[in-house]
């Protein structure tokens, strides 16, 4: 008969079990890029046993559409993708991220800036490395507008607060980038980590949540490179926490160089599904994109999973293109 195992003379499990996450902001719908990147994290995890946290991130108030939320799901599911925990919603409690601020605030690391945007570009100006990147709300902060540094109180959640970014480089090896290097201090300069709206902004948030749900492996857009680095800085002033794994994957930009967006055309799934077309046209277009099928054609989630790998993901950015587009709806049902 069936016994259930005396925990106690077990050995314990040596590795945890990795865990990843699919981490949409419901600020619109998900398009074909968004399918590029849930598509190779979910097979992923599925080869290699990770488990899957879907979190809602919800804290970018200002940009959240109502609905928005919901309408993701739905298109997941529709792409026949699942997870194992969660959702969980960001704004749903803010309390960890108060405490990671009570304790960077207690550590003399973080301080309360009331700089406009406008002061930091004019103390910026001139500066060499001053350009905000496409698609970043945030200046260089010049570090001749930081206080002197001091143990606090994290007592102001209504002011922006920025990190003390330590002088020197930031350094790890991507497991598709390959080995990155960061020198923050003088590119982004001190960052925000929490928002005058009383809500953390993402750097920190993201932290916070990927420490505290497990997560042991991050798969995203390349955009988010060095976003990476000043997350790690974060990891190691808030713990040292385990630091996760990390792929960044090229973006799917259009035959104009610029990322996936709506001057190119409406490329959002729930439209295409609206039209008829199927999902194993979304995983065809994308199986072709990540480089394990020749030609565009169908592909069922089954075979996707089956085929993909990380090494036959092109290594520069792919370009959506309107016979993309044309293709996807002549695969509709007729
Ligand atoms: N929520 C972010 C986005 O939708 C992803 C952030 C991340 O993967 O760290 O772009």
């Amino acid at each position: 008969m069936y016994r259930q195992a005396d925990v106690s003379t077990q050995a314990p499990n040596p590795l945890p079990t990795p865990v990843t996450r699919l981490a949409p902001s419901p600020t619109g719908a998900l398009h074909l890029g968004n399918a590029r990147t849930f598509l190779a994290n979910w097979a992923l995890a599925r080869q290699r046993g990770w488990r899957i946290v879907l979190r809602i991130e919800d804290l970018d108030t200002p940009r959240v559409k109502h609905d928005a939320a919901s309408g993701i799901l739905g298109t997941l599911r529709w792409l026949g993708l699942d997870w194992d925990d969660g959702p969980f919603v960001q704004s749903s409690d803010l309390e960890p991220y108060r405490e990671a601020m009570r304790s960077l605030a207690g550590g003399g690391l973080v301080y309360p800036s009331s700089h406009t945007r406008s002061e930091v570009e004019d103390a910026a100006a001139g500066l060499a490395a001053s350009a905000p990147q496409e698609g970043s709300h945030e200046s260089p902060f010049p570090r001749a507008l930081r206080p002197p540094l001091a143990v606090r109180a994290f007592d102001d959640p209504a002011c922006n607060w920025r990190f003390a970014t330590p002088d020197g480089g930031t350094t790890f090896d991507d497991l598709f980038a390959g080995r990155c290097s960061f020198r923050l201090a003088d590119s982004i300069g001190d960052f925000i980590v929490w928002t005058k709206r009383a809500c953390p902004a993402y750097q920190l948030a993201v932290v916070v949540d990927d420490h505290r749900q497990g997560v042991t492996h991050v798969v995203r857009g390349d955009d988010l490179l060095d976003s990476a680095a000043r997350q790690l800085l974060l990891y190691r002033a808030l713990g040292p926490w385990p630091e996760p794994a990390h792929a960044h994957l090229p973006l799917v930009i259009g035959a104009d160089g610029r990322r996936l967006a709506k001057r190119h055309g409406d490329t959002r799934l729930e439209t295409y599904r609206s039209a008829g077309v199927p999902p194993e046209a979304v995983v065809g277009l994308v199986a072709f994109w990540c480089g394990i099928r020749a030609d565009r054609a169908t592909c069922s989630l089954a075979e996707f999973r089956a085929a993909f790998k990380l090494d036959s993901i092109p290594r520069r950015p792919i370009v959506f293109r309107q016979e993309d587009h044309q293709w996807l709806l002549s695969r509709c049902a007729r």
